[in-house]
């Protein structure tokens, strides 16, 4: 740590920026069920197998017909019915028309569809149906290949697979697609003092909170989860642990970064050759927040990164939370091909006040909520970074800049929502 680089903390927008500039794509590829694939990247283009529609096919239910018949007067002999994923429609003679339903196939002699609505009805006493308001010729049918041609490429450069996008995927046949996978994310919680949830809890002990909840975030960001476990304060356990997670894309490490005797995280770190590009930012909470990247030898083999980014969050269990959303979910969205890494930063207006130290950038936990013309941010009150508790229902993290001063009720401020994958 003699390089003064890494030690000058860094303000806080600059450390999230140093970190997407450090960020880059992974290159593996996987095959999923198209169920699965929203959110991930397409790795492939994929091109429409049929015409969409694949026929010329009714948009409403009510009577095909040829236009030209009514001009002997609206009125036609109903001479069938064709209903959706019939076939052969049904042939027509001049002067006739055919019940029809939403999605079939429009006859080959028709050119109209008319809403039965606009008609006397689909059960005529006389076998003819008059119709009200007989449309323009053409009308209520949507034509074969509108939407979309056969071969035409389906997906949208550069963005993430949206619901949607698997529905057109299944429109054009296709059960499978190839994404850019999520990064593989190791993590450890370091503590001599934790006990994991299930074990006994001798006094003075706390509960692993932390690698629990940093599971849930490597989830809800497409990332495969490799818990590497809880880790003691002493060396050798941590060098060898954490030499195992330098194998992943991403490593997060919990505790032990700070200025403590037992905060042996950046010393083991650096002895498995992870350069520190800063350990300090001011922000609150997390002024100790490590960010380093370990450059990997070229022969790690097919489909690995070429380096690995490690992030060692203070271990209150709020600063944790907070640098994986403010700092890990950005390398991920990056590595994931996202076209947005940063989350949008959005305003709102607090509803109460908080109070800030000067000098670090504050980061809150609130409730968000719209409030017709805008977002109103409740604050939610914490005893402190350590209190998981208090931020049950946070969906947002206010983010008071440095220069402020503590912002009074009416506030406009800076926020982004929280858990944004
Ligand atoms: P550290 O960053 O290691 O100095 O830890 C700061 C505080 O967070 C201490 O009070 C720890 O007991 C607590 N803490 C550290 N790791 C965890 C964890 N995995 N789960 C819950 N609390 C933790
Ligand atoms: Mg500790």
């Amino acid at each position: 740590m003699d390089d003064t680089s890494t030690s000058a903390p860094l303000g806080f927008a600059e450390a999230v920026q140093t970190v997407l500039r450090r960020s880059g794509p992974g290159s593996r590829i996987v095959e999923l069920d198209i169920a699965r694939a929203a959110g991930f990247a397409p790795a492939e283009e994929v091109f429409a197998d049929v015409d969409l529609p694949p026929f010329d096919r009714a948009a409403m239910d009510g009577f095909a017909y040829r236009h030209a018949d009514l001009a002997r007067g609206p009125r036609l002999r109903l001479a069938g019915r064709v209903a959706a994923g019939e076939t052969p429609a049904p042939r027509l003679a001049p002067g006739e028309c055919v019940k029809i339903m939403t999605g079939a196939v429009v006859p080959e002699d028709a050119d109209t569809v008319i809403p039965v609505e606009d008609t006397t009805g689909y059960q005529p006493r006389d076998g003819f149906v008059a119709f009200h308001r007989p449309p323009p010729r053409g009308a209520n049918i949507a034509p074969r290949g509108e939407d979309l041609r056969a071969g035409a490429a389906v997906l949208r450069p550069g963005a993430l697979l949206t619901a949607q996008d698997i529905g057109l995927l299944a429109a054009v046949g296709r059960r499978r697609v190839r994404v850019h996978d999520g990064p593989r994310i190791a993590f450890a919680a370091t503590g001599s003092e934790l006990r994991e949830p299930g074990d006994p809890l001798p006094a003075g002990c706390i509960r692993n909170s932390n690698a629990y909840a940093l599971w849930a975030q490597v989830l809800a960001a497409r990332g495969h989860a490799e818990y590497l476990g809880l880790l003691p304060d002493e060396p050798d356990a941590l060098r060898a642990a954490l030499a195992r997670g330098l194998a992943a894309d991403i490593l997060v490490v919990s505790g032990g970064i700070s200025m403590g005797e037992l905060d042996l995280v950046p010393g083991a770190l650096e002895e498995l050759g992870v350069k520190i590009v800063f350990r300090w930012v001011r922000v609150r909470p997390g002024r100790p927040t490590l960010f380093g990247v370990r450059e990997r030898e070229a022969a790690a083999g097919p489909g690995a990164s070429a380096r690995t980014l490690v992030f060692g969050l203070p271990g209150n269990p709020l600063s944790t939370l907070f640098g994986f959303d403010q700092y890990v979910l950005p390398a991920a969205r990056v590595f994931r091909r996202h076209p947005r890494p940063a989350a949008p930063i959005l305003e709102g207006r607090l509803d109460a006040g908080v109070r800030k130290k000067p000098g670090n950038t504050a980061l809150i936990a609130c409730r968000s909520e719209w409030a017709g013309s805008g977002f109103v941010l409740s604050p939610l009150v914490t005893h402190g970074s350590a209190d998981i508790a208090g931020v049950r229902g946070a969906d947002a993290i206010a983010i008071i800049p440095e220069e402020a001063e503590s912002p009074g009720a009416g506030t406009r401020v800076p926020f982004r929502r929280l858990h944004q994958p």
